[in-house]
């Protein structure tokens, strides 16, 4: 009975969705959207309660789970209090939120402008390094996502960009580090460093270095693939922004806050950037909120002239009060650490066994609970799976079996990432992958 319940109230659910929602990305009469009706730890349930294990942790943003206790208790208790409040005023909540963000970065990222997510944190980062150098353009890598608005899909370097390009958004874009699908040519790591840093170099002269105001980076790109940068690589941007000028902006919405098995991810560069984007892991997006860090020289063009940019939810009583208590339960609960411990012990084992059993899956690569596996149907030839930007019978095929062995993918073009949250179980993700391994070797 309760069953039948929930399947009326699912399809529901589902025709008012068909008659009256817009959805993101999405040519509107070809989508079949799930329906979630509820979720926990790293579990979600469809339309009928089937668990799903959610290896995607949406869309790379519920890092301690689903309807953590604490989270949801934090958000309760706050509504009782304080539900909203014009940024202007000082808050205890957006206080706490910024003291213990800030005590998780380099000294010299001490302030921190709070926006509602990551698309928006990165238009302020861009406005912020513009004001700041006098200067306009941006430039960002291929293979890149930096969110959804005007700025930040222009910056984005991923045929998502290419319907949004009206012109003049002031964007360049180069190719950045990939050795298995190498722009230089490379056949080496040092020499794909050396190559790209010299691409780079080249790009910002023949630019005109006193033209850019700001090189912004995913510290690992994520929905773009993954891509884990060398320490030489991310030293040597660095390097390059100090010798002309440039403002480094780390774009670590889906990178930071623990996904990569460190608080955020440039730590394992050694390189503190100028201005950090941030947003997802930073409440796990129980409410939204993202922001930007800022470091010292940058707050100092704003300290005695008005900044001019703002939101009416800037630091959110309910989206900071989240904040406060996720980042609290990560520090409790050992989350980060859990991360890093399983991603190198269980995930990238595990995958790589899996890689050397199946003819489709051609590299897996990743750090902590943020993994990529790069489908190929020729290991030789590399030739992607689905096309970059495109999908493919194969690829839904794969998509298809995933999620009917009862687990939820995140998926991208050729790509399957494993990117569960970081308090998932190993008993879980041992489950998972044995799902990933039977749609990976079973013929397509
Ligand atoms: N930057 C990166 C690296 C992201 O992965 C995303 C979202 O996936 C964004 C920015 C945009 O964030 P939002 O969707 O919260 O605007």
């Amino acid at each position: 009975d309760e069953l039948e319940e929930l399947r009326g109230e699912s399809q529901r659910a589902y025709d008012l969705d068909r008659a009256h929602v817009f959805h993101s990305w999405s040519a509107q009469k070809q989508i079949t959207p799930m329906v979630v009706s509820r979720a926990a730890g790293s579990y979600v349930y469809d339309g009928e309660a089937r668990p799903l294990l959610d290896f995607s942790s949406q869309l790379v943003n519920t890092n301690i789970g689903h309807q953590h206790p604490a989270v949801v208790q934090a958000i309760k208790d706050q509504a009782d209090v304080l539900c909203t409040i014009n940024p202007a005023h000082a808050n205890d909540k957006r206080s706490e939120a910024a003291r213990l963000i800030a005590e998780r970065l380099p000294e010299s990222l001490n302030r921190i402008f709070f926006t509602n997510g990551g698309a928006d944190a990165v238009e302020h980062a861009v406005r912020m390094a513009r004001l700041h150098t006098g200067r306009r353009k941006v430039l960002s890598r291929y293979r890149s996502y930096h969110g959804g608005t005007e700025q930040a899909i222009n910056i984005t370097g991923d045929p998502r960009r290419f319907r949004n390009d009206m012109g003049d958004a002031g964007t360049v874009h180069f190719f950045g580090p990939f050795l298995y699908r190498s722009e230089f040519h490379a056949t080496t790591e040092a020499e794909e460093t050396e190559r790209a840093l010299t691409h780079l170099r080249r790009t910002i002269e023949l630019e005109g270095p006193q033209t850019i105001a700001a090189v912004i980076l995913e510290s690992i790109p994520g929905t773009a693939g993954i891509m884990i940068p060398s320490t030489e690589y991310m030293q040597g941007v660095r390097a390059l922004c100090d010798e002309f000028g440039i403002v480094y902006i780390a774009d670590e919405v889906m990178a930071g806050f623990g996904r990569s098995g460190k608080w955020f991810c440039f730590e394992h560069f050694d390189v503190v950037p100028d201005l950090v984007a941030f947003a997802k892991g930073v409440n796990s997006g129980y409410v939204p909120l993202g922001g930007v860090a800022i470091s010292d020289p940058i707050f100092d063009t704003f300290a005695d002239v008005a900044y001019p940019g703002g939101l009416t939810y800037s630091g959110h009583p309910l989206a900071c009060a989240a904040a406060v208590a996720t980042i609290t339960a990560m520090e409790d609960e050992r989350m980060v650490e859990n991360a890093a411990q399983l991603g190198e012990a269980v995930v990238g084992p595990r995958l790589r066994e899996i890689a050397s059993r199946s003819p489709i899956v051609g590299e897996v690569r990743g750090t902590g609970m943020f993994w990529a596996i790069d489908l190929v149907t020729d290991k030789d030839t590399k030739e992607p799976l689905a096309p970059y930007g495109g999908s493919s019978p194969q690829m839904n095929e794969i998509i298809g079996r995933i999620k009917a062995g009862g687990v939820l993918p995140f998926a991208n073009y050729n790509r399957i990432h494993v990117v569960p949250p970081l308090n998932v179980s190993e008993a879980e993700l041992m489950e998972g992958l044995a799902v990933l391994e039977r749609a990976f070797t079973e013929p397509v």
